[in-house]
């Protein structure tokens, strides 16, 4: 997806501090240019699976990888990896190669001595590596609390450890089962391997030395070797914690749209406004962010507001090819979209096209609430189509008082109450939105837009909230 994004957003975002963006450093926020590394010049290949396309075109269906689903945020992310500190052991000087040493050796050697060299740095290396990972792997981002330093610095270590030891299977598999639960633990997806192998090895190309072409191959080895295994174990593990589902209901609105209703064998817990990631038989391990458009049921049922986008695999099948009786697998909940309850302030939600969806399921959420907090709601689109949630806002809007709603419809005016205009312009013409909370759902380029207009217009940072629009 076009993710030149704002990364990450709202509460979550790294705080002062975190990674410090000084001259040079991957930039974070708001209008900031994201500088993701040039990958190692030595591909990562994790054994078992499909190199990353180095062609630069598209990846192949079987091989692309999912986009891993974060735990939910309900619950606060769990402590990321313990790995046995310090870890791992420097090597008190620096080796010379033995003619015997076999390339598995030399590799767990010249990790060990380059780990003992950046050792000093570990928390700014650390800091490098969380935000080339969130760069590269933005969902990461969910499963890290505010202040990273830490338990980014516990993730690397955990990754460095097993790779010192790639010569010596039996110690690598009795390090390798506990990091592999905590990894599990953490949230961390087999697919994500790869972008943690990158970016470790990107922070270490610049803390490191005496980095040359010899260490970076002999740390893509060790990782490789070490990462394989890893990946193994989590795939074998995961697949248990994700839900199916059949699509029991499929309509669609337009070419370019539909509404699909899903029933989990089992209840998927969620909040409003999260998402969840969800794979469809016609795209085997492609997975997809979806938002369901309804506050949890007490059945379970999941609706979702699927638009295609252009050249996109996975929205065109669900909107051109699902069909009732499909069996979708469904992943755990997640995303920063919610009310939270602490708080006393004013909502104001913005939401584009099929981004009403989770904005539709926090109002319901809202109207079971004892005391609902008043809330704004700006619902955008192009054309009338593109507004597949407006009549359930509307009756909402009608039955409760603390619920305002505004409409755009850019090439297409419904009424005489459709504002004029873009979303984000039609939003700051329309009041002070300083003191509210602000929620932010749609296409990357609306969220982009929309979060500048607000910026500028006083809104604090801390105060606006979306998911980052990536997959
Ligand atoms: C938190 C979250 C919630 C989401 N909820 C929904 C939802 O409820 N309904 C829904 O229809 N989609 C939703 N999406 C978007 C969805 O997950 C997919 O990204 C989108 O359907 C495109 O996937 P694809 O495989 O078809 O496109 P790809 O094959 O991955 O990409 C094809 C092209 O489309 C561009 N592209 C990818 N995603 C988008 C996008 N969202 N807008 C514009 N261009 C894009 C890519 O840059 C690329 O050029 C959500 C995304 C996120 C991150």
């Amino acid at each position: 997806m076009s993710a030149e994004p704002l990364s990450g957003g709202g509460p979550e975002d790294p705080g002062p501090g975190q990674p410090a963006p000084a001259a040079g450093k991957p930039a974070r926020r708001l209008a900031a240019v994201r500088t993701v590394p040039p990958p190692p010049t030595t591909p990562i290949v994790v054994p078992g699976r499909h190199a990353a396309a180095e062609d630069g075109k598209r990846p192949d269906e079987s091989a692309a990888a999912p986009e891993p689903a974060a735990p939910p945020e309900s619950a606060a992310p769990p402590e990321p990896v313990a790995p046995p500190e310090p870890a791992p052991a420097p090597s008190p000087a620096p080796a010379p190669a033995s003619v015997f040493e076999t390339p598995e050796a030399q590799a767990a050697r010249r990790v060990r001595e380059t780990w003992a060299d950046v050792e000093p740095q570990v928390d700014e290396l650390a800091e490098w590596f969380a935000a080339l990972l969130f760069s590269l792997a933005p969902a990461v981002r969910s499963l890290f609390p505010a202040r990273i330093t830490e338990p980014a610095r516990r993730l690397l270590r955990s990754l460095v450890l097993p790779m010192t030891t790639v010569d010596r299977p039996d110690q690598l598999r009795t390090v390798l089962e506990p990091l592999v639960r905590e990894h599990r633990a953490l949230g961390l997806h087999a697919e994500q391997y790869e972008a943690l192998g990158v970016a470790m090895i990107g922070a270490m190309r610049r803390f490191a030395p005496a980095w040359d072409e010899g260490t970076e191959h002999a740390w893509v080895r060790a990782f490789s070797l070490a990462a394989g295994p890893m990946e193994h174990a989590v795939r074998a593990a995961a697949d248990p914690a994700v839900a199916e589902g059949t699509v029991v209901s499929h309509r669609r609105l337009s070419w370019d749209l539909a509404v699909l209703h899903v029933a989990p064998d089992t209840p998927v817990p969620h909040r409003a406004g999260q998402y969840l990631t969800v794979e469809i038989p016609q795209r085997p391990r492609m997975w997809r962010p979806l938002s369901p458009a309804t506050a949890p049921r007490p059945d379970g049922l999941l609706e979702f507001h699927v638009r295609a986008v252009e050249g996109g695999w996975v929205s065109r099948a669900m909107v051109a090819h699902a069909s009732a009786g499909d069996r979708w697998r469904l992943g755990p909940a997640s995303g920063r979209l919610g009310l939270d309850p602490r708080s006393t302030a004013p909502v104001l939600m913005v939401a584009g096209g099929t981004g009403g969806a989770p904005v539709l399921a926090l109002c319901e959420d809202l109207a079971r609430w004892t005391r609902p907090r008043p809330c704004t709601v700006f619902l955008g689109g192009r054309v009338a189509e593109d507004l597949t949630v407006l009549d359930r806002l509307r009756v909402l809007a009608d039955r409760h008082p603390w619920l305002e709603l505004a409409v755009t419809c850019e090439d297409d005016p419904l009424d005489e109450h459709t504002l004029p205009g873009t979303l984000p312009d039609a939003v700051v013409r329309s009041g002070d939105w300083s003191q509210h909370d602000v929620l932010l759902s749609g296409s990357p380029a609306m969220i982009r837009a929309s979060a500048q207009a607000l910026l500028i217009d006083g809104v604090p940072l801390d105060r606006i909230h979306y998911d980052p629009f990536a997959h």
